[in-house]
C-alpha cells in the first residue's frame, strides 16, 4: 500500500469571506475514497486551526486559544465530508519536541501504519495550544508534512497551496518573468531565491517552508509535489503529470533508508547549524564523518547529541547529523586551531540531502 501525504493549507481551505470551506473538503474527501480504492492511502496534514478560530467572533485574543477552538471546528468539518464518503477519520495532534523522543517517534509511526492499514484517514496538525513558538513549534504545517512523510515511509507528498507550484519568480510581485519549475531532482539553492519571503495574510508558511519541507522529504525518498489545490485538484491527474505543478523526485529509494536516518531527518534542531567547507561537503556526500578540519563555524547553540544541520557558505542545507560535541566545544577547537582528525558528526549518524 502506497501512502500520500496531502498537506492542505490555510488558504486552499478558507473561501474569500474567510469562511472554511466545506466544498474543498469535500472534494479531497471523495478522492480519498476513489485513492483508496486504487491502492492508495491518502494521510492529511491540514492547517486552518488558528484561521477557523480567529474568525469565530468568540472573545480570544491568542493564537493557541484560536488554535483550541478552531481544531473542533476543522475536524467537525473533516469528519462530516469522510462519513458522506463511508469513511472514518482520526485526529493526532504533534508537538514537535515529542518526536525527538525515539520512542514517541517510534509510537507515532505505529500509530499512523495501524491507522492507514484500517482504512482511517489520519488527520494531522500540530499542538499549536500547547506551543511556545520557534525554536519548539514547527509553527507552520510545510515541515510537520515532510517528517510526516518521511515517519509513514510515504511514495508522496503533496503540499496543495494557492500556487499552481514554484515559479522562477514569485507570482505575486509584478513585471516579472514566471516559468513554472515542474520537474527537477533536486531542491536547488537558487530556487530559494524565487521565493518571495512574504507570506498570505492567513498563512504561516509559504513557498520557502514548502522548498525546505521538499528538501527534506525527496532525501527521506518521497516524490513531493506542489500543486494548486485551491480548485479541486485531481491528485491523479497531479500524479500523471495531467495538471501543472511542481514535482521533486525522491533522491533515494524509500527501503535503503533506516529508521535511524528517517528519525535524524525528522528531529533536526532548530537552534543551531555548523557551516562547513566545499572539501567536507565532498566527503560527507561520500559517506564520510565530518571532521572540525572542514567545519568553518558554528552559528547558534546546541548540545552535544542533538541532531544538528549541516549547511554551506550559503546556508543552503547539505545534510544533518548527531553532534559529538556541543556548540561551545566546537567552538573552542576552531578558535584554538585544535581541528585535525577530531569527528564533529560521524558517518553511522549523518545524512545528506
Ligand atoms: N497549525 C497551524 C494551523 O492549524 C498551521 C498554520 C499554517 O501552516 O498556515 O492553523
Amino acid at each position: 500500500m502506497s501512502i500520500i501525504v496531502i498537506k492542505v493549507g490555510t488558504n486552499v481551505l478558507m473561501d474569500s469571506k474567510d469562511q472554511l470551506s466545506q466544498d474543498v473538503i469535500n472534494c479531497y474527501a471523495r478522492q480519498s475514497k476513489q485513492l483508496l480504492g486504487a491502492g492508495y492511502a491518502p494521510l492529511f496534514v491540514s492547517s486552518g486551526a488558528v484561521t477557523i478560530g480567529r474568525t469565530a467572533g468568540l472573545k480570544l485574543t491568542d493564537k493557541k486559544t484560536f488554535a483550541a477552538v478552531g481544531q473542533v471546528r476543522l475536524m467537525e468539518a473533516y469528519r462530516k465530508a469522510f462519513v458522506d464518503e463511508g469513511l472514518d477519520v482520526a485526529q493526532l495532534i504533534v508537538s514537535r519536541p515529542d518526536l525527538h523522543r525515539r520512542g514517541l517517534f517510534d509510537a507515532f509511526q505505529r500509530s499512523l501504519t495501524e491507522l492507514t492499514e484500517a482504512g482511517i484517514i489520519p488527520i494531522i496538525n500540530e499542538n499549536d495550544a500547547l506551543t511556545n513558538g520557534e525554536p519548539e513549534a514547527f509553527g507552520e504545517n510545510d515541515m510537520l508534512a515532510a517528517v510526516v512523510s518521511i515517519v509513514v515511509r510515504a511514495q508522496y507528498l503533496i503540499y496543495l497551496t494557492d500556487q499552481f507550484g514554484l515559479y522562477t519568480q514569485d507570482p505575486r510581485e509584478k513585471n516579472g518573468r514566471r516559468h513554472l519549475v515542474c520537474d527537477t531532482t533536486d531542491v536547488a539553492k537558487e530556487f530559494f531565491e524565487y521565493c518571495s519571503h512574504t507570506v498570505s495574510a492567513n498563512s504561516m508558511g509559504g513557498m520557502l517552508t514548502k522548498l525546505k519541507g521538499a528538501q527534506l522529504a525527496i532525501a527521506g525518498g518521497v516524490e513531493t509535489f506542489i500543486a494548486n489545490g485551491k480548485m479541486c485538484v485531481e491528485i491523479d491527474d497531479l500524479l500523471s503529470c495531467r495538471v501543472p505543478a511542481t514535482r521533486f523526485y525522491a533522491k533515494r529509494e524509500a527501503d535503503k533508508i533506516t529508521t535511524h536516518e528517517r528519525w535524524m531527518l525528522s528531529c533536526k534542531e532548530k537552534s543551531g547549524v555548523i557551516v562547513v567547507d566545499d572539501g567536507a561537503i565532498e566527503a560527507i556526500k561520500k559517506g564520510n564523518t565530518l571532521l572540525a578540519v572542514g567545519v568553518r563555524k558554528v552559528l547558534g547553540e546546541f548540545e552535544h547529541g542533538e541532531i544538528v544541520e549541516i549547511v554551506d557558505s550559503d546556508r543552503h542545507g547539505i545534510g544533518c547529523g548527531i553532534v559529538t560535541m556541543d556548540s561551545r566545544d566546537l567552538e573552542l577547537k576552531l578558535d584554538q586551531g585544535s581541528t585535525n582528525d577530531v569527528d564533529v558528526i560521524h558517518r553511522d549518524h549523518l545524512i545528506t540531502y
